[in-house]
């Protein structure tokens, strides 16, 4: 399975808040959301616009919870067929099946 490498408090600065990632260091002040003019989204600044569409809004919502637990697209999407198949809430059964895999 595939796992994202690249440097992890650059999710915190497009996500807009701390996915806390780093563990003790995105406490810190070395974490980049707590250094002065770092903790805007990451790129050039042509790019740094408002919310956006609606779709875009939901879409960020969706990368957040997948890079808050270290999954890609196709490893989440299994977890919603495996949690739609059970009773009760989707989303949120989903949530716990991406909880125990990120807690090994
Ligand atoms: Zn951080």
């Amino acid at each position: 399975m595939g796992r994202y490498i690249g440097p992890k408090c650059r999710l915190c600065r497009r996500e807009g808040i701390k996915l806390m990632l780093k563990g003790a260091r995105c406490e810190s002040a070395k974490c980049a959301m707590e250094k002065q003019g770092r903790n805007a989204p990451p790129g050039p600044k042509s790019f740094r616009r408002g919310r956006g569409t609606e779709y875009s809004v939901r879409q960020r919502e969706k990368q957040k919870v997948k890079r808050y637990y270290g999954v890609f697209e196709k490893q989440f999407m299994n977890y919603f067929h495996a949690a739609e198949r059970l009773k009760g809430h989707t989303g949120a059964l989903a949530r716990t099946r991406a909880r125990q895999w990120a807690s090994g």
